[in-house]
């Protein structure tokens, strides 16, 4: 595996590449790898010729400070996975690579970035506009793979390539999770081993609430779900919502429609994300 620093290294061993007819993927992560990362690295080796994973922890979409300062680092373990996988290149660049000239951009992805984490992580989805586009403009990938677990920002970089007209594939993969459910997080490195026990009931929660929101409607569930995560000391909910699969408004009730439910909750100072569609 080649470890390149810049962009333009990246890039013009892309167009060497793709000069040759090999298909480019391209997998972006913030590090802190674990197998739901690696399921993205073997899905873009199966669907391409040459695997890119970038590593970089993007300051501009951390919207708390503690957040970014306390966010894993373990950029060792991270090579060593990479190469297992087979990954072709790791891009892991400094941050004046990545915003050479300190330029901020303004996105606008209208109402799906102003709900769930557009509501409760201000100022989020525009640093994930800004890393996303700088990272798929520089590399030019054919097919780039995101996880469903960050749902939102999935339908979010589809946005992004729409608006911005570049002609790279979005391919949405499916939530690996830990054999007891909790869905596979680097975040999850950072809890304590009661607060992981606890973090295990997400998963149930929303499987139950799921099941009530078919049987007793979209209000019972989030009743449901306030309550169960209010008997755990070492919990606060941020958000429960059923949404529409596609528009991602809030649906009062799930007759006849494709819903999906979100989550966002705090296990002591850790804030986990997960959903699960209804
Ligand atoms: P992150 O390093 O958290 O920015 O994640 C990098 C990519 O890995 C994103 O597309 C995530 O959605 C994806 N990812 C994170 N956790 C999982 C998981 N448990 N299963 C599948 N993909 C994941």
């Amino acid at each position: 595996m080649h470890i390149f620093r810049t962009i333009k290294e990246v890039k013009s061993f892309v167009d060497e590449k793709k000069q040759l007819g090999n298909v480019i993927g391209f997998v972006p992560t913030m590090g802190a790898l674990h197998q739901g990362h690696i399921s993205l690295i073997e899905t873009s080796r199966k669907q391409t010729d040459i695997t890119i994973c970038s590593i970089f922890v993007n300051p501009t979409q951390f919207n708390n400070a503690d957040d970014l300062k306390h966010y894993p680092r373990t950029p060792d373990t991270d090579i060593q996975m990479l190469q297992d996988a087979k990954c072709d290149i790791l891009y892991m660049p400094d941050v004046n690579d990545i915003y050479p000239n300190n330029e901020t951009q303004q996105f606008d992805f209208g109402k799906i970035g102003n709900v769930l984490e557009g509501e409760h992580r201000p100022g989020h989805f525009n640093g994930v506009g800004q890393v996303v586009s700088i990272l798929l403009k520089g590399i030019q990938p054919h097919k780039a793979f995101f996880g469903s677990k960050d749902y939102q920002q999935v339908m979010i970089v589809k946005e992004l390539v729409k608006q911005q007209n570049l002609s790279i594939d979005i391919i949405s993969c499916p939530i690996l999770r830990e054999p007891d459910g909790l869905a596979m997080s680097s975040r999850n490195k950072r809890l304590t081993v009661e607060e992981r026990k606890v973090a295990s009931l997400i998963p149930i929660i929303m499987k139950k609430a799921a099941d009530l929101a078919r049987e007793k409607g979209v209000t019972y569930a989030k009743l449901y779900v306030d309550e169960q995560i209010h008997q755990q000391p070492l919990m606060k909910l941020d958000y429960y919502e059923i949404c529409d699969f596609e528009s991602l408004d809030s649906l009062q009730d799930i007759y006849n429609k494709r819903a999906i439910s979100l989550i966002a909750v705090f296990v002591g100072a850790v804030r986990l994300i997960d959903n699960l569609e209804i």
